[in-house]
Parts: C-alpha cells; structure tokens; sequence
C-alpha cells in the first residue's frame, strides 16, 4: 500500500465490481439514447455564479456543499455539483436552441461533486446519470422522462423503487403559496436557521428531515389546494399519462426537492432497502432556469439518476448483474516460439471480435492456467513445441474441460464462430 489514501468521502472503483458500474450507466442510458437524447459533455467545473444563480443562493449544495475555489488568474470556479446547470449553459452557448428542433434532449453521464458528511450512499465524489429535455412545455415530456427511468431500472431488475410525484406550481400560483406557508411557518417553534429559511426559501422546510419538525407540519397549507387551473390540468395529464404507461406513482404533496429551480411536475425514485439514503434519483421541470442564466424563455424537465446508489439498491435486492465475461479465450503458450505465434493469434482473434488475453510474463503452465481461470474465459488456447510442429494449438473448454487440437489456421474461425 502507498503512503496515500483516496480523500475522504470518496472511493475508487476497481475490478471486477467497477464491471457493475459501466453497466449501470449503459443500462440507464439505453432508453435515452433509444428516445432521441443527443450525448453532452460539459467541463467538470464552471464559473461559481453559474451555480449560485443556477442552483438557488438558499440551497444546500450551494451554502453548504460545492467546492468552490478561486484559481491562479483569479477565476472563481465550483467543481459540479450537479448537471442541469451546465447543461442548460452548454445549449445556450452553443446555440442548441435555435437550431430550430425543440425539445433540445440530452443525456450526460460523470461525476459529481459535494462537500457532504460521508455515509453509506452519500459520497463527496459520485456519479449521475442525466437526461435534459429543454425548450419545451409539454406533459409527455414529462412522463417520457420518468417512464424512460423507469424502464432503466427495471432492466437493471430492480423492483423495490417507488416513483414520488408533485407539483410545485408556477410563477401565477406558487407565489400566492408561499405567502400562505410562510405566515403558517412564522407561527412555528424553530430554530434560527430554520426561522431564516422560512423567509428565503420556506417549501423547503417541508423538506426539513427532523422529526420534531415535521411533527409541527402537520396541517401545513398544501400546495396541491393552491395550484392554478392551468397547472392542475398539466399534472393531471401527466399523472394520467403514466397510468395509461402503465407506471406506478405515489402522489407525494410534501415532495420539494433540494433545488430552488424546480416548476410543476416534481419527482424523486427512492428504493426501500436503502435506508436514510433512499434516493436513487429525482428531477422535475425547470421552467425559470434559463432565464435565471441569462437565457431565453425555455421551458424544460429533467432528472439525473445516481450510479453509486443505483448499485447499492441492485446490492440490497441481492441482483447480480448478467455481465459477459471480459475474456473469452485465454492464451498460454509453453517457451519462445508458441509466444511468438500465440501472440499473434491473439492480435487476430481480438481484430475479429473476439475478446483475449495472453499470459504475459514468465510463468509456467500452472501459474498461467490459473490466470486463465481467473479470467473468466471460457476458452484456454495453449500451444508448446509439439503442438507446434503438428502445425496445431490444444483448444481447452474451461467449463467441461474438453481439450481438442485445432489447427493453427483455423484457430480464429473456429472460435469466432463459437464465442
Ligand atoms: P439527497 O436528498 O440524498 O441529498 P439530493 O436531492 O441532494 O439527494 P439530487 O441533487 O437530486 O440529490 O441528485 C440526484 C441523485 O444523485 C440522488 O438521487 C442520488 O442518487 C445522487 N446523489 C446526490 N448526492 C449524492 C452524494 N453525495 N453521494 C452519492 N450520490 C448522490
Ligand atoms: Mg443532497
């Protein structure tokens, strides 16, 4: 072991579990990519304002959780927090908008970052999943993205998530809630910060985890009693457009989400076996973002997914995933002139596709037919002067143990053929 330890709050992925991660990033971008999103990749740090602005000046992620530093020229920058922020920038800037197809959808998938207290689930360094649908108000865009989360997880197998959904209403009716809540909330026996909060951003003391809070939040105004008729007829119709999909949803009044950018529809997926840390990914839509950035009116919805509690929730319904052996075929020569003619069978057999591995180094047949093992290959080619001199390799299936003599030329078609 070095001298140095990955920082806290932060873990590396190794193999073979990393095999798990990849597999849930494609997993989850599958549908995206199935359903018209165009990949982004945005730096992994922007101008610090971008965030405060972006993500709301009264927010956790920004008071409390970015890493924002200042740089040798004097640039003020964060590390991401979070993706829809960049995102939008990124289309704006690159004039996405007007190239006259709206929704501009995305998807992205990187890493995340938040000075938060580390726990099982809550990491400094994760990774998201996300997909963005910008430039368009319309309630099956809305339920196109939870029903495309939805299928990723359940080809991933999972089961044991719930699909949480509100409406936090519009600029028309969300002001005249707030008013509402905030007079509730003054009458409230709270702390400070919490008193603070109510005047900054009070939906989201709903939000509070505490339970001698939300005790008092019993009989809270609920925004659902203050939507405005033209955000109740848009919810409705998403809500019935995930029936008719056949997507489970639980109606969930108190759901606010962290982010201050959040309009209309809202939604979290949390899964039951992972306790305090329950969200596996949440979104909404985001109609005042843009022009919070400095952009056009530009009505959208999102989500981002996380990867890091997306396979803890596979751990926790006991799921392996069904991933292809990295190695199919397993080269061991046996001294200098099979290296040389194995080696480039192996060169041969990855041109055609097939994936192989060789035994590098000087070991001798025991040490290299236990990498072969360990490599997962269903298949070990081995060849020694003999062999050679019959013009052949010995073809072993590491399942049965068969070993059968191929000649050397038809070693790449045989296999390619059978793997
Ligand atoms: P939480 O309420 O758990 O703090 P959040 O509302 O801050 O979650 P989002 O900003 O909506 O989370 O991010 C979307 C997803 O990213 C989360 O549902 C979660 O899966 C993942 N995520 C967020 N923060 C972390 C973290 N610190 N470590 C690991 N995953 C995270
Ligand atoms: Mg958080």
């Amino acid at each position: 072991m070095s001298t140095f330890k990955a920082p806290k709050g932060t873990y590396d992925l190794l193999p073979p579990d990393s095999a798990a991660y990849l597999a849930v990033r494609e997993a989850i971008a599958a549908p995206l990519r199935a359903s018209g999103y165009g990949y982004i990749e945005t730096p992994g740090f922007e101008n610090v304002e971008l965030f405060a602005r972006g993500v709301g000046e009264s927010t956790d992620i920004v008071t409390k959780e970015m890493y924002a530093f200042e740089t040798k020229g004097g640039d003020r920058l964060a590390l991401r927090p979070e993706g829809t922020a960049s995102v939008l920038r990124a289309a704006l800037e690159g004039n996405l908008h007007k190239a006259g197809n709206l929704p501009v959808k995305l998807w992205y998938s990187g890493s995340y970052y938040r000075y938060e207290r580390p726990q099982k689930g809550r990491y400094r360094h994760f990774s998201q999943v996300g997909a963005e649908a910008i430039g368009t108000e319309d309630p099956a865009l809305d339920a196109e993205l939870i029903i495309l989360a939805d299928q990723a997880y359940r080809s991933l197998g999972l089961r044991r998530f719930r699909i949480l959904l509100n409406s936090l209403g519009d600029q028309e009716c969300r002001p005249v809630y707030r008013d509402a809540l905030q007079s509730f909330l003054r009458g409230l026996d709270l702390d400070e910060e919490t008193r603070r909060r109510i005047e900054i951003n009070p939906l989201r003391v709903l939000d509070d985890k505490r339970a001698e809070v939300q005790k008092q939040l019993t009989g809270a105004p609920v925004l659902r009693d203050h939507l405005c008729d033209a955000c109740t007829a848009y919810h409705e119709e998403v809500r019935a457009l995930l029936t008719a999909a056949g997507v489970a949803y639980e109606d969930d009044e108190r759901l606010v989400r962290g982010l201050d950018y959040y309009t209309r529809t809202t939604f979290e997926f949390v899964h039951d076996g992972l306790g305090s840390q329950s969200a596996v990914g949440g979104g909404g839509r985001y109609d005042g973002l843009s022009e919070m950035i400095g952009g056009p009116a530009l009505p959208s919805v999102g989500w981002a997914l996380g990867v890091d509690r997306t396979v803890l929730a596979l751990e926790a319904e006991g799921i392996t995933l069904d991933l292809p052996a990295a190695t199919s075929v397993y080269a061991v020569p046996l001294g200098e002139e099979a290296r040389r003619v194995l080696f480039g069978l192996v060169s041969e057999l990855r041109r055609a596709g097939v994936s192989a591995d060789f035994a590098y180094g000087a070991k001798g047949l025991k040490g290299a037919m236990k990498n072969a093992h360990r490599s997962g290959a269903r298949y070990a080619l081995v060849a020694g002067e003999r062999d050679l001199a019959e013009g052949v390799a010995q073809l072993k299936d590491m399942e049965s143990g068969e070993q059968q003599a191929v000649a050397l030329a038809e070693v790449v078609d045989r296999l390619r053929q059978t793997v």
